[in-house]
């Protein structure tokens, strides 16, 4: 790995239930449960799991749109979590994201040109209204629109266009992270390589790094150059995106791996399903929290102990009492 651009460490994210005429907490939602990982710079880290496994919330709390409940965040070696109002806003212009959404993230009332420019306004990163103006046309063509495209509303445009106008936002201010939440998860497969191959073009052109959320091991095979797989708020698995898809160790690994296509229509791969519904984080069972669904658990063990995340050989870290 490159030297690291972002450093996480054992970020906890717990949301309140409130109940009652009084709204007091009656119980917690345990997102995120000690999460550590680094990313290299100019590097993409893939963060992969089920829905509601805690990926979107460790994003968000990376970017402080969500408070961590404790846990420490180090971007270019300054403490984002420690950081006042003022700093943690020029922060925003080296870290930025692109949200799922490509329909309900852009204001259907302001025009593209409004939408790209609103960060140059923020940041005042252009002096005159022509700089202002040629900044985002510069933007537009980057992520392959054109000048024409600025004076439109989102509604006039395509998922996978909108998901450009998106990234482009995301650009203006010229950010050295990108927090990229399931960026393609709401269009359509073939639009999909469209926007992954984007953002691998912006990636080299502007040395940028990306923390890739997606629910499914396929969407960040090719982006990814490091892959954390997530399970009820912790990771279980982290490794080089090469050992990932050829060696993995986790059960939960080999199970959402095993629903990755592969193009050779001759080469077959077993299918592993996994049993019942992802627990509710508000009671995660005790010790591996995955040994409800695993096919290989050991009881009483993978009930009583929570395995910790170990090192098994250079940069492949697992989670399981049998496996590594
Ligand atoms: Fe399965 Fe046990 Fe490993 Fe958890 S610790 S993944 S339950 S074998």
């Amino acid at each position: 790995m490159t030297e690291p651009i972002l450093r996480v460490r054992n970020l906890v994210k717990n949301f309140s239930v409130r109940g009652g005429i009084l709204a007091r907490e009656v119980d917690r939602v345990h997102a995120v449960d000690n999460v550590s990982f680094e990313l290299g710079t100019g590097q993409t880290l893939g963060l992969v799991g089920e829905s509601g496994c805690g990926k979107s919330t460790t994003g968000r709390c990376i970017l402080r749109l969500i408070e961590p409940t404790s846990g420490e965040v180090w971007f270019e070696g300054k403490n984002v979590t420690k950081l006042g109002r003022r700093d943690l806003r020029a922060l925003c212009r080296d870290m930025q994201i692109i949200f799922q959404d490509p329909y309900a993230s852009l204001n259907p009332r302001m025009t593209v040109g409004s939408i790209i420019g609103e960060a140059l306004t923020i940041h005042g990163l252009a002096k005159t209204r022509q700089e202002y103006e040629e900044r985002i046309v510069q933007l537009l063509e980057t992520v392959g629109l054109n000048a024409d495209h600025m004076r439109r509303f989102p509604h006039e445009f395509s998922g996978g266009q909108r998901q450009r106008i998106g990234i482009a936002r995301a650009l203006a201010v010229s950010p050295k992270l990108i927090v990229c939440d399931e960026p393609v998860s709401a269009l359509d497969v073939s639009i999909q390589a469209q926007v992954i191959n984007l953002l691998e073009d912006l990636q080299q052109q502007f040395s940028l790094s990306y923390l890739f959320i997606a629910h499914d091991l396929s969407v960040v095979e090719h982006i990814s150059t490091h892959v954390a797989v997530m399970y009820l708020g912790r990771i279980v698995e982290i490794a080089s995106a090469r050992e990932l898809y050829t060696s993995p160790l986790h059960p939960y690994t080999e199970a959402l791996l095993s629903a990755v296509p592969i193009p050779d229509p001759k080469a077959k791969r077993a299918r592993i399903m996994l049993q019942g519904d992802v627990p509710s984080p508000i009671r995660p069972p005790g010790g591996c929290h995955f040994h409800t669904r695993c096919p290989i658990r050991q009881m009483p063990l993978c009930g009583a102990e929570k395995p910790e995340l170990r090192q098994t050989s250079e940069g492949h870290w697992v989670s399981c009492h049998l496996r590594g």
